[in-house]
């Protein structure tokens, strides 16, 4: 089906302002924060209700069309690339917050909801979403977040996104609007339809609406970073502090040739230049002060050190992806996104740092850079290997050692996506974590997706 027969076929269902043929807005909707080649779909629809979405997905069925869901297109590994041409489908404006329950501690959404909107409006009533995605929180929706189960700093003492679903309304590959989960905290009634759903990267369904729980925004918080004189005394000071010291909510890695790019950047000269941990702890005020006398002693036993110029660690924090993209990957980078129990955590990162070419510890630039960073605390190790720029990798190379090392986590007990989900990107490496569930989960799809229209080629 061409796109005009498309456009035309939506201007039936859809009032004409939802949809677009214009070469800007299809552009605009060709690619995501991968650095994963764009493509071009032949529409792009925006609607504004869950029936103008169930119609939307008839009509695709019935005429063969993929569709692909896009949120804010924050997602790292291409989820939201129409690889497969047809119709994007922009969640964007969907993005009522419906309810706001403070006595159920619950709020019910659109999926167009975008991150830190939600954060602003529901701290009005001392309430938070704890998942966080960091950098990207002025743009991720709630849609995309319960479609990749997106997670970050704070998933040492909250859990991901999928702890905080209650409930969901979904439109099938059919058509079919199905509402499973509700607005209690738990339920053992029959099979957990809803869990399917989530993470599943818009491959089983389109989400037209979430209800999710909330967390007390906490009393007190204090952060800190400390120095360590290599990766491994870092990883596993991080690994004592997620399992000995209830306080921590997040702990946070950041190798020194990451904190290197960062003192670059105009204002952060005095940023140190040493592996890094940046810890927060959350609590009454005397619980966190408790919490931060045992990382200090956490860390001084791995010879660890508290560093000051750091300013808010979080402020920098934020700020890693797009750094090392901006400064010394004019090509893009390739990214592992793997999970590592904390005792394997030290020897994950060495590895992987070797993986490189040069010993992790070595400044000096090896032949092949390996960027790593991640949230230590929960064992999610992100390392980015740039395409171009000092240390580069040939793009072969970098999908050889990000094989290589998602191979070692799973040897290891770990997982190929802590976070990001699988997208186009790793879709070589799921089989490793699953050598038997692929077959199953292909089933699954079948059941929910018959035509096989929703975002073809992921995931899967
Ligand atoms: C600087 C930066 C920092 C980041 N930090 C983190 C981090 O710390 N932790 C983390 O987890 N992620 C992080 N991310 C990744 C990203 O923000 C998350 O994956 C986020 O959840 C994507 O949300 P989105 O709305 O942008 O989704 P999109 O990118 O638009 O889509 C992601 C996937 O979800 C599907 N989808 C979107 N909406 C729907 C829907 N309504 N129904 C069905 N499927 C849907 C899409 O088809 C796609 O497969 C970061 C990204 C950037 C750029």
């Amino acid at each position: 089906m061409d796109g005009d027969d498309l456009a035309a076929a939506l201007s039936r269902i859809l009032p004409a302002a939802c949809i677009s043929r214009r070469p800007e807005d299809l552009r605009a909707v060709a690619r995501d924060e991968s650095d994963l080649p764009g493509v071009l779909p032949v529409c792009r629809c925006r609607p504004e209700t869950t029936e103008q979405v169930a119609a939307v997905i008839r009509l695709a069925a019935a005429r063969g069309v993929p569709v692909t869901a896009r949120g804010g297109g924050s997602g790292l590994e291409g989820g939201a690339i129409p690889s497969a041409g047809g119709l994007v489908l922009d969640l964007s404006a969907m993005d009522r917050v419906l309810e706001v329950s403070p006595e159920e501690r619950l709020v019910r959404v659109q999926p167009g909801v975008v991150h830190d909107r939600l954060n602003r409006l529901v701290g009005g009533h001392g309430l938070f979403f704890p998942p966080s995605p960091g950098g990207s929180g002025d743009m991720a929706t709630i849609g995309g977040m319960v479609s990749t189960d997106a997670s970050g700093i704070y998933a040492l003492r909250h859990g991901g996104t999928r702890r905080w679903v209650r409930g969901i309304e979904v439109v099938t590959g059919t058509g079919d609007v199905m509402r499973v989960g509700g607005r209690v905290p738990k339920s053992s009634a029959g099979y957990d339809l809803k869990s399917l759903f989530i993470g599943s990267e818009g491959t089983l369904g389109i989400l037209t609406e979430v209800t999710l729980g909330l967390e007390p925004v906490p009393p007190e918080s204090a952060r800190i970073a400390l120095a360590f004189p290599g990766i491994e005394e870092a990883c596993r000071a991080a690994a004592e502090m997620a399992g000995y010291v209830p306080e921590a909510a997040a702990v946070e890695i950041v190798d020194r040739e990451t904190m290197g790019l960062l003192r670059g950047l105009p204002g952060l000269q005095d940023v140190p230049e040493a592996h890094l941990l940046m810890v927060e702890t959350q609590g009454r005020r005397e619980d966190c002060a408790a919490g931060m006398e045992s990382v200090r002693d956490i860390a001084a036993g791995h010879q660890g050190t508290v560093v000051t110029g750091t300013g808010d660690p979080w402020a920098l924090r934020h700020r890693l992806t797009r750094t090392i993209r901006e400064t010394s990957a004019p090509g893009g980078v390739v990214r592992t996104d793997c999970a590592v129990p904390l005792p394997a955590l030290a020897t994950f990162v060495r590895e992987a740092k070797a993986a490189g070419g040069f010993p992790g510890d070595v400044l000096a630039p090896g032949p092949r850079r390996v960027y790593v960073f991640g949230h230590g605390g929960v064992g999610i190790v992100h390392c980015l290997l740039p395409l171009g720029g000092p240390g580069a990798w040939t793009p072969g190379e970098a999908r050889a050692a990000r094989t290589a090392i998602a191979a070692r986590a799973v040897a290891l007990g770990g997982t190929v996506s802590g976070e990001h989900g699988i997208g186009i990107g790793q879709r070589e490496v799921l089989a490793q974590e699953h050598p038997h569930g692929v077959a199953w989960m292909r089933r699954l799809k079948a059941l929910f997706d018959p035509h096989g229209i929703l975002n073809p080629g992921k995931v899967l």
